[in-house]
């Protein structure tokens, strides 16, 4: 069987101001051990360059990650910023498709997909994250929502870069509401994922591939979700904000 490193990530989302970005990446780079376990932050735009300097002064391998882009180059688009900026600021990672992005500022999946082609295309690692809302759940549809946002969200994606490519399932209604998906519930989904990597990809594709559990992920549940043969390590939003809270869950991961 596959061994799947754990990966563990940090959305900081429109939160916390540049004094306060510096002073998590600080405590996290003085205290986390990366042997066993790949992390990477996500802090607000703004910081990412002074949150690149911390890590690059502490020689950390902790990636910094972009919660958002435009585009792969730069050009006239107001407001935007490209993957070729985040790459100038060493910036290894980036969220697509994450659900605040699709249901609040409504990105389609034909956007989600185009994006995460660009980030491929231009070497980023990439987190696609997937996740049905609760009506949906309620109407028993989790396994073809995930099913329909991997089918379209890696649409033209080859084999050789989805080795560039992390999943993360997030149900929609477990984000930043501290009510998770039961460790059961999410293991199924997950399970139910994997099945559709390896119809897509083949079996030592989908054994690779690593999905992150996302949805109110704390240090007391954290450790019930790690120990689920296919949940490889979490998104965490709110409890990220705090270095000792995610501090907790990176050690139980
Ligand atoms: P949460 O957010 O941990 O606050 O629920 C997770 C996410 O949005 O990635």
């Amino acid at each position: 069987m596959t061994k799947r490193r754990k990966t563990i990530g940090g959305n900081w989302k429109m939160n916390l101001n540049r004094k306060d970005s510096i002073a998590l990446a600080e405590k996290l780079v003085g205290e986390t051990d990366m042997q066993s376990l790949d992390l990477c932050i996500y802090p607000a735009l703004p910081y990412l360059d002074t949150v690149a300097g911390v890590l690059a002064e502490a020689g950390s391998s902790i990636k910094l990650g972009a919660q958002n882009f435009h585009g792969k180059s730069n050009g006239s688009f107001t407001g935007e910023i490209s993957l070729e900026m985040l790459r100038d600021i060493d910036c290894q990672t980036v969220l697509v498709g994450h659900s605040e992005r699709r249901h609040k500022l409504g990105e389609s999946d034909v956007l989600v997909n185009q994006k995460l082609r660009a980030a491929l295309d231009t070497g980023f690692d990439t987190t696609l994250c997937i996740g049905e809302t609760l009506k949906q759940r309620e109407a028993d549809q989790t396994n073809a929502v995930n099913t329909a946002q991997l089918c379209y969200g890696l649409a033209g994606v080859t084999s050789d870069q989805l080795r560039q490519v992390t999943l993360a399932y997030e149900p929609v209604w477990a984000i930043g509401t501290g009510e998770s998906a039961t460790p059961e519930d999410a293991a199924s989904a997950h399970a139910a994922i994997r099945r559709y990597m390896e119809f897509a990809y083949g079996k030592a594709a989908a054994a690779a591939i690593r999905i992150q559990y996302g949805g109110s992920v704390k240090p007391d549940n954290a450790a019930e979700f790690f120990a689920q043969t296919d949940i490889d390590g979490a998104l965490v939003g709110g409890a990220s904000l705090e270095a000792e809270d995610f501090l907790r869950i990176i050690q139980l991961a």
